[in-house]
């Protein structure tokens, strides 16, 4: 396959998510070639444009997507955006994220994503209350409990996800509608353990990573420097747990910008600082960074924690960190990932990195079918099992892929990388269930 070079950088998200994609199957001399482009684009996209009344009397016209990437391994699943720059080709590339992030830590799922182009900054609650409910409108039996599931992503959070939840139950009345959306407060049918999921499970598996001895000189947290990029739910408390496992967080960032300090930051006082002042920025004793240093910042562990395409080939090569995690969906482009590569960092991907946060939301849809509230020390047990398994066979089929590598196979361009074993794990459980389903009439 060709890879695009440096020149030649697309910052475009499903096209990097495609070339992500077809180099993992380069290690894969069994697949089917008429099933890749099925496990590549989208089963099917709706758009939406409704009105909507705004609180200065005006009305404005919103326009929403829900991607439906692939279902083969069960309902769709994957969150809800509200974003200005939200796009048809992101949030199909972030579907499709998530149908290789079920596969890969193996729950019933397959992958779905939605989004609103929206600025949520700049709307009242009472804008976003009705955005929500008319969104779920117009989306109608596209969603349900048994057919493709929401959850929060960027800019969307529990009350969102409580609004989904009223609104589709109101279409749905005498039956119960609780798993039709994860990510719910508590009180709905949420589960405990919920809010801290993506950033635990990114604990969890940087963890086992470690004590694999894929960094060398790093096998625990103890003591590593962490910088951290966007300080919302993902970053925010990834930093408040890597901390409260040793790690010493350096640098933190949110849209507004960045903050350092190499004697380490108290991650609990950062939130507090930026719940009081809207930002993370102006925290006393740190000094002001960009967004652009804090990813160049001298640490072992980088997380980024806000958006996608931030790690590109005009900036990878000073990234100084010996590991990446992603917190973030997408946060590297496939250029970059080369240029890391090269440079001997090592990232553990998105798709297995922030997968926590659709394990327990898989753990919350079977507390909601059940109409059971497990405990938090059974959410926390029954996630890091899985994140541990996850990790473990990715690190499996990584050492793997290598010999293969050693021994020349395919004549493949590049050593495998952690993000390949991943995908190749993930592609593999795909096209094995469609196989045994025999899906095609
Ligand atoms: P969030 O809305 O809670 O937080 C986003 C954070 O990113 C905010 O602090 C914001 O200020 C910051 N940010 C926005 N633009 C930025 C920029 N240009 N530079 C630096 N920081 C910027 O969102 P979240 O739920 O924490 O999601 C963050 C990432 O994690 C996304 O990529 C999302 O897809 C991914 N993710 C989230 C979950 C989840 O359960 N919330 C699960 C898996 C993956």
């Amino acid at each position: 396959m060709d890879m695009p070079t440096s020149q030649a950088e697309n910052l475009d998200l499903f096209v990097n998510a495609r070339l992500q994609f077809e180099r993992a199957l380069t290690w894969i001399d069994d697949i089917k070639v008429g099933l890749i482009d099925y496990l590549i684009n989208p089963k099917r996209t709706i758009h939406v444009r409704f009105p909507i009344h705004m609180d200065d009397g005006s009305i404005r016209t919103f326009h929403g997507f829900r991607v439906l990437h692939n279902r083969v391994r069960g309902p769709g699943k994957g969150g809800i955006r509200y974003h200005p720059d939200v796009t048809e080709a992101e949030v199909s590339a972030l579907a499709a994220f998530m149908t290789w992030k079920t596969a890969v830590v193996d729950l019933p799922f397959g992958g779905g994503k939605g989004g609103i182009i929206c600025n949520p900054k700049e709307l009242s609650r009472g804008e976003l209350r009705r955005i929500t409910r008319r969104f779920v409108n117009e989306l109608g039996d596209a969603i349900g409990p048994h057919t493709d599931i929401p959850a929060p992503d960027v800019y969307t959070d529990a009350q969102t996800m409580a609004w989904i939840y009223d609104t589709f139950d109101m279409m749905h009345p005498g039956q119960n509608n609780r798993a039709v959306v994860t990510g719910k407060p508590l009180e709905l049918g949420g589960s405990l353990g919920r809010d801290e999921a993506t950033a635990r499970g990114s604990m969890y598996a940087t963890q086992q990573l470690l004590r694999r001895d894929v960094i060398p000189g790093m096998p625990t947290l103890d003591g590593v420097r962490v910088a951290v990029q966007g300080y919302g739910n993902a970053g925010n408390i990834a930093a408040r747990l890597f901390h409260d496992d040793g790690a010493i967080i350096v640098a933190v960032s949110d849209s507004r910008g960045g903050i350092c300090s190499d004697e380490g930051l108290d991650p609990v006082k950062v939130l507090a600082h930026k719940e009081e002042t809207g930002s993370v920025v102006g925290f006393p004793g740190t000094k002001e960074i960009t967004n652009e240093e804090l990813l160049a910042y001298d640490c072992d562990i980088l997380i980024p924690a806000a958006l996608e395409c931030q790690i590109r080939a005009d900036n990878a090569d000073n990234v100084k960190a010996k590991l990446i995690v992603e917190d973030a969906n997408g946060p590297i482009t496939v250029v970059a990932d080369q240029i890391l590569q090269a440079k001997g960092i090592h990232v553990l991907p998105d798709i297995v990195a922030n997968s926590g946060g659709v394990v327990v939301s898989y753990f919350e849809w079977v507390q909601n079918l059940d109409n059971e509230q497990w405990d938090l020390e059974k959410v926390e047990r029954l996630l890091e099992k899985k994140m541990v398994r996850a990790v473990d066979e990715t690190v499996d089929t990584w050492t793997a892929l290598n010999s293969k590598h050693k021994d020349g196979f395919n004549g493949t361009q590049f050593a495998p990388a952690l993000r390949d074993a991943a995908l190749v794990n993930a592609i593999k459980r795909l096209a094995t269930v469609i196989l045994q389903r025999d899906i095609w009439p």
